[in-house]
């Protein structure tokens, strides 16, 4: 027995000769992934965010239970200072549950599932029209000036599935639901009805924002579950006349107070600036708010909790930010930015996590070429974690104001493939989130965040 033990601690002493020649680097990186795949917290904090909060839409009771929740959870995982900062927010609320039935004329109409667009006018009663197929924005942009009066438009282009990068699809798509509506009504329509934007096909609708063009009029505007718009754009296709009625009781209200809720671990030298992670706190309506962005503000979190629990001593400060109002205004990201600008507050990189909770593959970059090398020369040490990406892309919704051409702007990039089946609906529960898939992506941000507070820019 006595020799055997012998034996392990000449192995264990070997082992860590060998250990003492790795990369500093590497065995960092490893820690953080142990830390937080054994002991990570993201999960069960986001199952409190989800089941006690749910869905958190700007300006409501549960955003304000949110920021609460936020500041307790970063607390908890042990940041030096936290913080709320005032901002005030846009409200709408969605009143009763939408009503929408359809069919062809002089048959029985039959319920559809449908979502008032988020900042949507209200229908004002019922409305009865018959309905016109258009296959996408640009046969919209190009129809007649009065093609649609008294119509209810149907946009029925979908998101384009050969995208690889789903993100790509949505982008490509979104304006049918965000400047679909001033369109149509310009042409005289009395509702804008869309396909959901969402790869599934499934009978569960999508919301996100809706933005009303200056001076044209405000038509109420829904999205359709894609099972649904399927069958009724090959109704119209067929050139059967169909009917449609839709009655909502949505409403916008005046802004009222929020705020965006800041943690920071104090860095042992200041003045080198701030690095920041961070996600959204504001939910839709519908679903608990999940994947988008729960995910993205537990691994934030878990950045702070993940170096505290290594004791590791950044030189920067590092700042978890929970921004309010990312999906109707974006009011935290730009008032975020405002005061660091005001107060003269340096961020040498930002990296937010904004596409759900999935596997992590790596980061997009949107930085100077000098910055996006010194990151890429990196990547051989993030290989083993199975995150290979660091092409140039969008950093993020709520860090983009932070932009003034010396700060890198960074997003996680996780497997895209599912996350439109749960964007803006009511299936962005907590079920849907992988635990070791969430922690993956917060020890995949954790890693770049150390790795660029150990070797800062040295070029800008
Ligand atoms: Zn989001």
């Amino acid at each position: 027995m006595a020799i055997f033990r012998f034996k392990l601690l000449v192995a264990a002493l070997i082992g860590g000769n060998a250990l003492w020649g790795q990369n500093t680097d590497s065995l960092m990186l490893r820690k953080i992934h142990d830390e937080v795949l054994v002991n990570g917290m993201a999960h069960d904090n986001l199952r409190v965010l989800c089941k006690t909060v749910g869905a958190r839409l700007s300006g409501s009771a549960a955003a304000q239970k949110a920021i609460v929740w936020g500041e307790k959870t970063l607390r908890a995982a042990g940041a030096d200072s936290v913080w709320l900062e005032p901002i005030l927010v846009p409200q709408w609320v969605r009143g009763q549950p939408e009503q929408c039935t359809w069919g062809l004329v002089g048959e029985k109409m039959g319920p559809a599932p449908v979502l008032a667009l988020g900042g949507s006018e209200p229908t004002g009663g019922r409305i009865k029209a018959p309905v016109v197929w258009v296959k996408d924005l640009e046969s919209l942009k190009s129809a007649a000036p009065q093609a649609f009066v008294g119509k209810i438009v149907f946009l029925a282009q979908a998101m384009d599935p050969r995208f690889i990068d789903t993100f790509n699809a949505y982008g490509t798509c979104a304006t049918i639901r965000i400047n679909g509506a001033s369109i149509a009504a310009e042409k005289g329509a009395v509702a804008l009805v869309i396909r959901s934007l969402t790869l599934a096909e499934d009978e569960h609708p999508h919301t996100g924002v809706v933005v009303y063009k200056e001076g044209a009029p405000r038509i109420p505007c829904a999205a359709l579950a894609t099972a649904d718009a399927q069958a009724l754009e090959t109704k119209l296709q067929q050139g059967k006349n169909v009917l449609m009625t839709l009655e909502m009781t949505c409403k916008n209200l005046p802004d009222v107070p929020s705020f965006n809720v800041v943690g920071e671990i104090r860095g042992q030298q200041p003045s080198k600036g701030i690095l920041l992670v961070g996600g959204h706190l504001d939910s839709w309506d519908v679903g608990e708010g999940a994947h988008d962005d729960g995910a993205g503000c537990v691994q934030s979190i878990e950045v702070l909790r993940t170096f505290k629990a290594l004791g590791y001593k950044p030189q920067h400060s590092i700042r978890a930010v929970l921004f309010m109002n990312e999906e109707n205004g974006n009011r935290g990201g730009l008032g975020y930015a405002e005061k660091a600008r005001t107060t003269g507050l340096k961020h040498v990189a930002a990296l937010e996590s904004d596409r759900g909770g999935f596997a992590p593959r790596g980061f997009s970059l949107d930085a100077s070429p000098a910055q996006r090398a010194h990151i890429q020369a990196w990547m051989p040490l993030l290989k083993p974690y199975l995150l290979h990406l660091s092409d140039p892309g969008y950093g993020g919704v709520d860090i983009n104001p932070l932009r003034d051409g010396t700060v890198a702007l960074m997003g996680l990039v996780p497997d895209s493939q599912r996350y439109f089946d749960f964007h803006h609906a009511a299936t962005d529960v907590f079920e849907a989130v992988h635990p070791r898939e969430l922690h993956l992506g917060a020890a995949a941000m954790a890693s770049l965040i150390y790795l660029l507070d150990a070797h800062p820019f040295t070029l800008q």
